[in-house]
C-alpha cells in the first residue's frame, strides 16, 4: 500500500447497477485492484444530508434501503461490513480543528450511496466503512474544506470515498437507455479536463463556468461528494480519470482518483 493513498470520488448510478452487468459495474468490481486493501472507508455519500457535518459512529452499520419502485432483490442486498467508531471520532475531531463543526451519531447506517459502490468494491464486506454526509445549503466550497480537512487521513490506512454522480439530472433518468443528450456529454468532457487540469475554482463555481452545469445538477446533491474527494487530493488539485460512460440516459458514471 502507498503511504499515501488517492482519495477516490465514483458515480454510483441507480441502485439497479448490482442487478446486471455493465461497464461501470466491472470497473468498480476492478477497482480494488487499483487501490488495494484500505484499513477503513470513509464514504460521502450524496444520500445523507445534515444541516452540519456528521459522522456514523455506528459499531454494525445497517444496510438502508434508501429508493422507491425498484426490483424487489435490490431491497434484499445487505452489506454487512463492519463499522469504525475510532475512524468516526476521528474525522469529527479533524473536521472540527479546522473550523468545521462535526458530531458522531449512531442514527444512521450505510445508504445505498455507500452500499452499492461498496458492495462491488469490496464483496467480502470485510474493510470497515463510516459514512459522513453532506450539507446540501452549504454548497460546492464548504465540501472542498470539508475534503481539505480530511487530507491525513490519506496516511491513516484510509480509503476517503465520494460516492455521487457526475452528471445526475434524473428528469433524463431513462432505464436501459442509450441515448446520451448533448448537455450531458458536453459537461461530462468539461469536467475531465477542468479535474484533469486541476481548475479547482472553475469545479467549486462549476454552475456559472460550464455551460451546462445547471442542467447536469439540477440540485448539487450528487456533485457535492466530488468536492470532498478533490479537497482531499494533492494540493494541486490534480485528479486523473479512472472510469467514464453513461447509464441510463443522463447518469454519468465518471470515476477520479486525486493522488
Ligand atoms: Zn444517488
Amino acid at each position: 500500500m502507498a503511504d499515501r493513498i488517492a482519495s477516490v470520488f465514483v458515480s454510483h448510478g441507480a441502485p439497479t447497477i448490482a442487478l446486471g452487468e455493465s461497464p461501470a459495474r466491472a470497473f468498480l468490481a476492478g477497482l480494488s485492484t487499483e487501490l488495494g486493501r484500505p484499513r477503513a472507508i470513509l464514504c460521502v455519500s450524496a444520500h445523507w444530508e445534515t444541516d452540519a457535518p456528521m459522522t456514523c459512529a455506528a459499531a454494525a452499520p445497517e444496510t438502508i434501503h434508501d429508493f422507491y419502485g425498484f426490483p424487489e432483490a435490490l431491497y434484499e442486498l445487505r452489506y454487512p461490513a463492519p463499522g469504525a467508531p475510532d475512524l468516526a471520532e476521528r474525522a469529527a475531531s479533524l473536521l472540527t480543528d479546522a473550523g468545521l463543526s462535526c458530531r458522531s451519531t449512531d442514527d444512521w447506517g450505510l445508504d445505498h450511496g455507500a452500499w452499492s459502490p461498496l458492495m462491488l468494491m469490496y464483496p467480502d464486506a470485510d474493510v470497515p466503512v463510516v459514512q459522513l454526509s453532506i450539507q446540501h445549503a452549504l454548497g460546492t466550497a464548504h465540501h472542498l474544506a470539508v475534503g481539505r480537512a480530511l487530507v491525513p487521513l490519506r496516511s491513516e490506512g484510509v480509503l476517503v470515498l465520494g460516492s455521487g454522480g457526475a452528471v445526475h439530472n434524473l428528469r433524463y433518468f431513462r432505464p436501459d437507455g442509450v441515448d446520451v443528450p448533448e448537455w450531458a456529454n458536453r459537461f461530462d468532457d468539461w469536467l475531465v479536463a477542468a479535474v484533469e487540469d486541476g481548475r479547482v475554482d472553475d469545479i467549486v463555481d462549476y454552475r456559472e463556468r460550464s455551460a451546462d452545469g445547471a442542467m447536469a445538477h439540477p440540485r448539487d446533491e450528487h456533485f457535492l461528494p466530488l468536492l470532498v474527494a478533490m479537497g482531499a487530493g494533492g494540493p494541486d488539485g490534480l485528479g486523473r480519470v479512472l472510469h467514464r460512460g453513461f447509464m441510463d440516459g443522463a447518469l454519468s458514471m465518471a470515476a477520479y482518483a486525486f493522488d
